[in-house]
């Protein structure tokens, strides 16, 4: 085992029985070496939890709105407090550099201030009534149990998205994390139960309860009536598993799934900028961002000097263990990401495209550990191997006349969650934003597609009908409306021109 994880979990306040033994292994993507292990949840413990977050929620209601807020503002605290502790432990398990493992937990600090304030406004319309001596309004309340899935490469920050918006709408919460990145939730629960005691109830800890176990606790989840939304993030394979499962029982979903981004780069774009920008887009977590440019759009006046600087820039990149200063890209998270985007690079190959790089480093050094060249791959076509998500570095490169062309390449592919023009042609930025442009839940101009900030409802991709954790207005998807009429006449008019006087 690693010697500085035990430093970090006591640290982190993660008892050792915790994750010294268990039918999971977690094993660090940086050489391959075993990190810790964890006992698997099975179908009937994830029942169990269920019963306890459906208990701990019939409490938590009652507890007024801003009270429940001062709970997610103690959690932030614990995370500043333990910011770079929780950073260390994602690049341990999950293989990201260090800013990129701190940047998690500062989103997780910036959602659990959020939704502080949010706790202070869970507004409700006053609505004019129709009817006499009436009043209307709605108002907003808790669902009860909400079931959150995550993705492995973010094992922290997905999770407090929709925690910190949960709580303070008066939920409780049940994680199942990725069986890849188990020792993050412990560590992530050890800090929310810190959070639970200095809020003065410990017995609160079951408002957020860990079910660490494979697909099959997942699918508990989902199929378990007591848990009225399931918000899962992951691939779309996970998504089309999941959705009618929680559609079987009229239960609500939340999905975050898989991307396809591409990047626009019109005639008039600072190439210099959009350099920077694309290859922090697509090297950024060794390519496995759901936010990751994955398509490369280029109007063929600036093809070729683009190309070169891409070119250029990746043959800088740093490539190795994620913790060591100056490295800008850590390791694929196995050794089936790997294959998987070897078995992408050749079918790219035998589709005509022209692969610039992309092919395995650092074996002799970690021979038990998947660090990749990032690709570049010129495609005379958007091709079957365009249109998927392949999660792993490697970006197609296309060429375009005119604008219309490029709209139509962006938006044919099936997933649609992050996107990106770079022009400096007001039109042309506006159009992309505009109804005939970007069909993606994120879109941007001069700016890449990686790297959402937590203010914006996050991802929406138009594959499921659009996600939607986060910022924004996204709190409604943890909360039901209730419409109340109330009449302060001696009337009963039951509706415009109807009487029901006895
Ligand atoms: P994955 O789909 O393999 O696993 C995600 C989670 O779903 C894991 O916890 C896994 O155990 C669980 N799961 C798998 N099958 C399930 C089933 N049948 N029922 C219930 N749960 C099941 O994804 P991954 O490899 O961990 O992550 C990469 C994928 O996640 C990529 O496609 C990426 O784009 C996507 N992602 C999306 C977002 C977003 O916000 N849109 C964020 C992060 C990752």
């Amino acid at each position: 085992m690693h010697t500085r994880i035990d430093a970090l979990m006591a640290a982190l306040g993660v008892p050792q029985q915790a994750w010294h033994d268990g039918e999971i292994t977690s094993c660090s993507p940086i050489d391959g070496r075993p990190l810790g292990r964890v006992r698997r949840a099975d179908a009937e413990a994830v029942r169990q939890a269920v019963g306890r977050a459906q208990a701990a929620f019939l409490r938590w209601r009652d507890v007024p709105a801003p009270r429940r807020g001062e709970l997610v503002r103690l959690l932030g605290e614990e995370l500043r407090r333990h910011k770079r502790e929780l950073g260390r432990l994602v690049s341990l398990e999950v293989g990201k550099i260090a800013a990129e493992g701190e940047g998690e937990v500062q989103e997780m600090i910036d959602i659990c201030d959020f939704a502080v304030g949010l706790s202070r406004q869970l507004h409700g319309l006053t609505i004019a009534s129709e009817r006499p001596g009436h009043r209307m309004m709605e108002t907003w309340h808790p669902l009860g149990v909400v079931g959150v899935i995550t993705a492995f490469n973010f094992p922290v920050a997905v999770w407090s998205w929709n925690a910190a918006l949960a709580l303070v709408c008066g939920n409780a919460v049940l994680w199942k994390p990725s069986e890849k990145a188990p020792l993050c939730a412990l560590a992530v629960q050890a800090l929310f139960e810190r959070a639970c005691r200095a809020w003065g109830d410990a017995a609160l800890a079951a408002l957020s309860q860990p079910v660490i176990g494979l697909a099959d606790a997942g699918e508990a989840l989902a199929d378990d009536a007591r848990v009225a939304l399931v918000s899962a993030t992951g691939s779309t394979r996970m998504g089309r598993a999941v959705a009618p499962r929680v559609a079987q029982r009229f239960g609500r979903c939340l999905l975050e799934l898989g991307g396809n981004n591409a990047i626009v780069v019109a005639p008039s774009a600072d190439l210099e900028l959009a350099t920077r920008a694309i290859v922090f887009a697509a090297v950024g977590t060794a390519g496995q961002r759901c936010t990751t440019a994955r398509r490369l759009i280029v109007h063929a006046s600036v093809y070729d000097e683009l190309l070169r600087r891409l070119q250029r820039a990746y043959a800088g990149v740093r490539i190795g263990h994620p913790l060591e200063p100056g490295v800008l890209m850590g390791p694929l998270i196995d050794q089936a990401a790997y294959e998987a985007m070897q078995r992408a690079l050749d079918q790219a190959r035998a589709e005509g495209g022209t692969v610039h790089g992309g092919e395995r480093v650092l074996a002799g050094q970690y021979p038990a550990a998947w660090y990749v060249r990032p690709a570049l791959v010129e495609m005379p076509a958007q091709t079957e191997v365009v249109r998927r998500e392949t999660f792993a570095p490697i970006l197609y490169v296309l060429r375009y006349g005119d604008l219309d062309q490029a709209l139509a390449l962006h938006n044919e592919v099936p997933q649609g969650l992050s996107s990106a023009i770079f022009t400096n042609d007001l039109r042309e930025a506006d159009l992309f934003l505009s109804a005939r442009g970007s069909d993606c839940g994120i879109a941007n101009v001069n700016i890449g597609t990686s790297g959402a900030e937590i203010g914006g409802a996050f991802g929406g991709e138009k594959e499921t009908g659009g996600g939607r954790e986060s910022g924004s207005d996204a709190w409604k998807q943890y909360m039901r409306r209730a419409t109340n009429t109330i009449n302060y006449s001696r009337d009963l008019p039951l509706a415009q021109g109807i009487r029901f006087d006895l």
